[in-house]
């Protein structure tokens, strides 16, 4: 920890040092927590995933100021007889592990629902039995369409905030057909939801719910052919990244009509921090994490991720950057989508006092200048080597 200052929480109480499980460690938002967790708190992470590459630089060496507060546990939550005693051993558990990818939700949906609904039971199960706090990651796919998209394309009332804001304890969740397999994430993220909170009203299970609204960021996913598949298809993130380094165009699925609100994977690890320093603040309670103000068309986004590279690299954007592709070419059978995502700020903000600070532009510019640095030179030498025959 940086500073030899006592920590407080929001009611000016002492913040004790606790065991934090964390399930997904290694992942994207498990490495900016952990890092966080490392950098600003006495708190110890026992850190649960199956890969470790993410959050190699917390782990090694041995003479890292936080060595003694981190422990990497290789295991795989489906069959491993470790999870229980670790839960145990911890204060409090955090469950980030799940697929979580959309180009894997219609095609393979088995594993989808398989790894956000069936692999969390046996996590929820032991917090219950054991007396042990959790928050658990959701997502804000739970509301799926707003009520809006159901309206004539020129109803006034498609403005009218009533018809597209999203809040935790009033909006419905909105699905397309089982064929729409598109579905099976956010149907399985529900559910879950629902187990969880069923736990705290029959069992007094103490729990925090979280629905990221789009986190964005360096780490999230991969560069297919670099840290991962040649054929795989990460988050949007990570696709116009992918595009950027190789200067080909950004692919526009149907148009790239959907919109999104983007929000800085720093602002919203404070929120989560926020959340387990503060347990009975947050205790019983489901939180949209998300930054409303920075709401675009994901066909802005691209537009607006070709300019911030062109400045980041100092190389000029293709004259035509984007190209429309059909989601049934880029998802295959299956997919749909959800038209809007504004979250209402409401509760986070009674609860935790929380908001959003990064603007897209200066969370695009920071995110692009790492993946310029990170990647340019290893896409530049995979695209220079001869094309097998
Ligand atoms: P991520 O894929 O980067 O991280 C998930 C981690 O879980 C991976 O490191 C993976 O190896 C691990 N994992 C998966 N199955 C596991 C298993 N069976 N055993 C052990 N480890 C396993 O994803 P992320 O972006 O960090 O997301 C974390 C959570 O937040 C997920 O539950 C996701 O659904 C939710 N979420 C994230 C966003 C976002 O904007 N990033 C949006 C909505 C929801």
């Amino acid at each position: 920890m940086a500073s030899g200052v006592a920590r407080v929480d929001l009611d000016g109480g002492p913040i004790k040092p606790m065991t934090i499980c964390m399930i997904g460690a290694g992942g994207f938002i498990g490495s900016h927590l952990c890092e966080k967790l490392m950098a600003e708190t006495p708190h110890k992470v026992l850190a649960l995933d199956v890969y470790s590459d993410k959050i190699k630089h917390l782990l090694e060496p041995a003479t890292l100021p936080w060595a003694d507060r981190i422990q990497f546990h290789r295991l795989n939550i489906k069959h491993d007889s470790r999870l229980e005693g670790l839960i145990k051993m911890s204060d409090l558990t955090i469950n980030l592990a799940a697929i979580c990818t959309p180009a894997d939700y219609n095609t393979r949906p088995l594993d989808t629902i398989y790894s956000n609904f069936i692999d969390a039971l046996p996590v929820v199960k032991y917090c219950s039995e054991n007396g042990k706090r959790l928050i658990h990651f959701s997502t804000c796919e739970v509301y799926g369409k707003t009520i809006g998209s159901f309206l004539p394309k020129d109803s006034p009332l498609r403005q009218d905030p009533a018809y597209y804001m999203l809040s935790e304890d009033a909006s419905p969740c909105i699905f397309g057909p089982i064929e729409k397999q598109r579905w099976s994430y956010a149907c399985a993220k529900q559910l879950i939801e629902r187990l969880i909170y069923a736990e705290g009203a029959e069992n007094g299970l103490e729990f925090t719910i979280v629905r990221p609204f789009n986190w964005i960021g360096p780490r999230m996913d991969f560069i297919p052919g670099i840290d991962g598949p040649s054929e795989g298809v990460p988050r949007v993130l990570a696709c116009f990244s992918n595009a950027l380094l190789r200067h080909q165009q950004l692919k526009l699925v149907d148009g790239g009509q959907s919109q999104r609100t983007f929000i800085f994977i720093k602002d919203a690890i404070e929120a989560v921090l926020l959340m387990i320093e503060n347990p009975a603040r947050a205790n019983g309670h489901i939180f949209n994490v998300g930054n409303p103000n920075n709401e675009v068309t994901v066909r802005q986004l691209a537009e607006m991720m070709t300019q911030v590279y062109s400045k980041v690299s100092d190389e000029a954007p293709l004259e035509v950057p984007t190209v429309d592709v059909s989601s049934k070419e880029f998802y295959g059978e299956g997919y749909d989508d959800s038209d809007k995502r504004i979250p209402d700020m409401t509760i986070i903000n009674r609860q935790l006092g929380w908001n959003p600070k990064t603007s897209l532009w200066d969370l695009l510019e920071s995110t692009l200048t790492y993946q310029h640095r990170t990647y340019a030179e290893a896409i530049k030498k995979a695209m220079s080597k001869p094309v097998a025959t």
